[in-house]
C-alpha cells in the first residue's frame, strides 16, 4: 500500500518549499494540488471566461489536460502542453483562484485526479483539504502554519529574488483575504483535522521543519 503524506495549512506558510523537499528526499512524488486549481484559474482567465459560472468552470476543467512534471528539482505545470510554470504565480491567478477553487464541480474533477495520483505511488501531496478530503487515510497529516507576517514576509522574498517588485503589505492583504476564502467555503474548506500535527513554522528554518515531518514518518 502506498505511503501518503499530507500536508495542509494557509497561503505562504512553507508547504510546497517543505513538500518538495520532504518528497525528494523520501524518493516520493510531489503533487502540488494549489497548481492544478492556479491551472484550471488560469486557463479560465485565458479563455475569458466568467469566474462566477460554475458549469462552465467544471466543465473546463473536465476538458482541459493539467500535467505536474517533475523538471529537475523543480514541478512545472502544463495546461493542454502550454507550460504556465510562471503565469500560474502571478498576483491575477493569485487574487481570483479562491473563487474557482470555491466552485463544488471544480473541486469533484480536480480530486478525482489528485487520489488517482495517490493511489500507485508514494506521494507528499500539499493542499487545503489533503489531509481532512483528498487523502483521509494518509498515513502522516501535518498542518503547517506561521503568522501572517511571516508569511507575506516569505512570499515578498520570493518575490524580490525573482526580480519582480511587490508590496509586502499588499501581499498580507491578499494573504489574508485568500485564507478567509479558503476557510470559509461550503466544499472541503481549509481546516486542521483533530488527526493533523501542528508545526508553527514561525521563525522555524526549512531543515527544522522538514525534519520534524521526517520524524513523525513510521519505520
Ligand atoms: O497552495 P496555493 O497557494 O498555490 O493554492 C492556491 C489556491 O488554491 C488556494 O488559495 C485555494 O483557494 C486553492 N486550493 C484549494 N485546495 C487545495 C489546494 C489549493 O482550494 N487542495
Amino acid at each position: 500500500e502506498p505511503i501518503q503524506i499530507a500536508i495542509d495549512g494557509p497561503a505562504g506558510a512553507g508547504k510546497s518549499t517543505v513538500a518538495k523537499e520532504v518528497a525528494r528526499r523520501l524518493g516520493f512524488l510531489y503533487i502540488d494540488t494549489g497548481a492544478m486549481y492556479r491551472a484550471v484559474t488560469w486557463l479560465a482567465l485565458e479563455r475569458g471566461l466568467s469566474l462566477h459560472d460554475e458549469e462552465v468552470l467544471t466543465a473546463l476543467a473536465q476538458e482541459a489536460s493539467i500535467q505536474l512534471l517533475r523538471k529537475g528539482d523543480s514541478l512545472a505545470v502544463l495546461v493542454d502542453t502550454i507550460d504556465v510554470t510562471d503565469a500560474i504565480r502571478s498576483p491575477q491567478i493569485s487574487s481570483n483562484v479562491s473563487q474557482v477553487a470555491a466552485v463544488a464541480g471544480v473541486r469533484m474533477v480536480l480530486v478525482e485526479q489528485q487520489r488517482a495520483m495517490a493511489k500507485s505511488q508514494n506521494v507528499v501531496m500539499d493542499g487545503r483539504d489533503i489531509g481532512s478530503y483528498v487523502l483521509p487515510f494518509a498515513q502522516v497529516k501535518i498542518f503547517l502554519t506561521a503568522s501572517i507576517e511571516e508569511r507575506a514576509h516569505r512570499r515578498y522574498l520570493e518575490f524580490m529574488n525573482k526580480g519582480i517588485p511587490v508590496e509586502e503589505e499588499r501581499l498580507r492583504q491578499e494573504i489574508r483575504r485568500r485564507d478567509e476564502q479558503d476557510a470559509s467555503r461550503d466544499v472541503a474548506p481549509l481546516v486542521r483535522t483533530a488527526d493533523a500535527f501542528l508545526i508553527d513554522t514561525t521563525g522555524l528554518g526549512i531543515e527544522e521543519v522538514i525534519q520534524k515531518i521526517l520524524d513523525l514518518l513510521p519505520n
